[in-house]
């Protein structure tokens, strides 16, 4: 294994450095020690796809805030239309004296998402908020109670998702009874369960047939490909079944989209690749370039459904958020910005795959775009979470921010913006391949 390295070293103290392990000391006598930190390198600024930290390190982001920095940090005309509406209001709520700006979200995103027929959307805060509101929708809509999620979904971490996540530590731990009236099926994993689209969508069905019944489901919610479950994606043919079974039986079906969306994947819906057409589509993470803005788009009489007043908090729809907003989507919008998401995909995953020929350590490789993910595995395929928390501080030693997925925590989880260069991203994978030697 070579260690000469074209690159300038990004990375000039130990990890983390002196400046962050003294920050890190005040923050345990100050943090809840319930808040985690993966990689403990405080950040002083970002740009682009480049994070710098406190003691002058530099890391190659390839985990863009989990998803959130899709057109990279501090994107010039969304931090200009955030400050340029700082200094006009910050607050006003939109539910007393509303404003413009919510009102063209909404508008954009209903032209966006998928599916031709009439939309309307709601904002919101955070991703969970969202999946909780498009919930109560959902069960508005249909007058029914019962919530219908996959193994390896993640949703949040407010009270109604804790019962919908497939992991039950850490999230819930300690928090009390999970909420009721929530019925857990198979995903489509093909690289552990060897199905078809259509045979694991058949075994999923049944199974909510037996313990749920179709009749009592006012929704099933699917993320489109699992991010925090390890890039999950699901064989061809399953999100267009469970589609089907859903529109059958007045099933609402609900694309939880916040990782995947607005252009992760080369498409401004990762459900787009997939022939599917949900009826509801939750989307926060990437909507406003770091600021908390989410929503759920959708068919209109179901959207519809609770009455006025129903929706809505005091945060909702932000103006600063909203302005940060129209112009996110504005870009996603633009010639050439999806093109080159896809282009980054191919780029990180002929190098991926490259290094998987050499490093029989890892199982699999999968993704689209600017998701990615590397499932590490023992000899005999299981999952090897250890080879995986040694890679997570090899590479952030090296100068790349990665992020952990899978239930084991044994994939390695690249969420790259968009509008990477391909000298960071053949970096990158420089960086992977010398920790993979070191490993
Ligand atoms: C992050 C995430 C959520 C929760 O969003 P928050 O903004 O953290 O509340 C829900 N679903 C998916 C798929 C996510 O990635």
């Amino acid at each position: 294994m070579t260690t000469t390295t074209a690159f300038a070293p990004r990375v000039r103290t130990e990890i983390p450095g002196p400046r962050s392990r003294q920050i890190q000391k005040t923050r345990a006598q100050e943090v809840s020690a319930s808040v985690g930190a993966a990689i403990p390198v405080y950040i002083a600024s970002a740009s682009g796809s480049v994070l710098t930290d406190v003691d002058g390190n530099e890391f190659i982001d390839f985990g863009s805030g989990i998803g959130v920095l899709t057109l990279g940090h501090v994107n010039p005309a969304a931090v200009a239309a955030a400050i340029a509406q700082t200094r006009k209001f910050t607050h006003t709520l939109f539910t007393i004296t509303p404003y413009e700006s919510y009102v063209e979200v909404c508008r954009l995103l209903n032209a966006m998402a998928p599916g031709s027929f009439e939309k309307r959307s709601v904002l919101s805060s955070t991703g969970a908020e969202a999946i909780e509101n498009a919930v109560k929708i959902a069960r508005a809509a249909t007058g029914r109670n019962g919530v219908a999620v996959v193994d390896h979904a993640y949703h949040g971490r407010t009270n109604m998702t804790l019962g919908m996540n497939y992991q039950y530590a850490p999230y819930a731990t300690g928090a009390g009874p999970r909420p009721g009236e929530i019925y857990r099926t198979n995903n489509s994993y093909p690289y552990r369960d060897g199905l078809t689209g259509p045979e694991a969508a058949r075994r999923a069905i049944e199974r909510l047939e037996v313990t749920a019944g179709a009749e009592n489901l006012a929704c099933l919610v699917v993320e489109p490909i699992q991010g925090e479950g390890g890039v999950i994606v699901p064989a061809d043919g399953f999100l267009p079944a469970l589609q089907e079974w859903c529109n059958r039986h007045g099933i609402v079906i609900i694309a939880d989209e916040i990782q995947v969306g607005l252009g992760r994947t080369g498409t401004l819906f990762a459900s787009e690749h997939f022939d599917f057409e949900p009826d509801l589509v939750v989307t926060a993470k990437a909507i406003a370039g770091g600021f908390p803005v989410s929503a759920v788009t959708g068919r209109a009489p179901i959207m519809d459904a609770m009455i006025t007043g129903g929706l809505s908090g005091t945060f909702s729809g932000n103006p600063v958020g909203c302005a940060a907003a129209v112009e996110i989507l504005g870009q996603l919008q633009q010639a050439g910005t999806l093109e080159r998401a896809r282009a980054v995909g191919e780029r990180i995953h002929d190098g991926l795959l490259a290094l998987k020929d050499d490093f029989p350590i890892i199982g699999d490789v999968r993704g689209l775009g600017g998701l990615h993910g590397i499932e590490f595995v023992h000899e005999d395929g299981s999952p090897n979470p250890v080879a995986f928390g040694r890679m997570l501080s090899l590479v952030a030693e090296r100068g790349l921010i990665a992020l952990p997925g899978g239930d084991h925590h044994h994939v390695l989880r690249m969420l790259p913006a968009i509008t990477i260069s391909d000298e960071l991203i053949d970096e990158a994978l420089h960086i992977l391949r010398e920790a993979l030697g070191a490993l």
